[in-house]
């Protein structure tokens, strides 16, 4: 059986994100279909969704004006997996500092946005993520990331950097304050998709 996935698109790297998903699906030797998420009504049939970086504040809106914020919440609730990097992480968390978003609650984090700095401040590093399928350190790329301040109960952090959680993960969801869409790497996303224990894609024998 093809997977579905989708891509939250009204801004960010939507593109890159649905090629990442395609590469780490074909990696477990699966097929899949992305989809572009610009209206509620995909979100239900999609196995697997990724929500991108940008702003914030804009990606807030849109999930909340488009009815898809409600459908998220349910697909994080049928367990199904969700990832969310930069912008999407701020959307997604619980607390963004910031009364321009409002946060869907997905991810028990409290944010700072912007904490590494501005646009010209981005910069890579390698980051030792726990769950990879190698130890071989994650090119990380960090533009106007946020920061992780506090997690809750039900949060693992996988990766820090300067002291602080970049990626965590919490039930079917895994977040990142970097861009893993932006490498040809893409263990991040098979992390989220495939070695999340907590998040369940359908399998080939559930589906025959
Ligand atoms: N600084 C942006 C924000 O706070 C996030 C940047 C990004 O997604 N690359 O919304």
């Amino acid at each position: 059986m093809s997977l579905t996935a989708g891509v939250v698109a009204v801004q960010g790297d939507v593109e890159e994100h649905a090629t990442a998903i395609e590469r780490a699906v074909s990696a477990h030797g699966r097929e899949v279909t992305v989809h572009e998420i610009r209206e509620s009504g995909v979100v239900p049939e999609c196995d697997l969704l990724a929500m991108p970086g940008g702003e914030s504040t804009t990606i807030s809106r849109f999930v909340h004006s488009e009815g898809i914020a409600p459908e998220l919440r349910d697909h994080v609730a049928a367990n199904k997996p969700l990832f969310v990097t930069c912008a999407g992480l701020i959307v997604a968390s619980s607390d963004a500092n910031d009364d321009r978003v409002e946060e869907l609650g997905l991810v028990d984090v409290t944010i700072e946005r912007n904490a590494f700095g501005r646009q010209k401040d981005s910069f890579e590093a390698p980051l030792a993520v726990d769950g990879l399928a190698d130890d071989e350190p994650y090119p990380a790329v960090f533009i106007r990331a946020p920061a992780i301040d506090d997690v809750g109960e039900t949060v693992e952090v996988l990766a820090s950097w300067d002291g602080r959680p970049v990626a965590v993960r919490d039930g079917p969801v895994v977040a990142t304050a970097f861009h893993p869409e932006l490498t040809p790497d893409s263990r991040i996303h098979e992390l989220a998709f495939f070695e999340n224990e907590d998040a369940s894609v359908p399998t080939l024998t559930e589906s025959t």
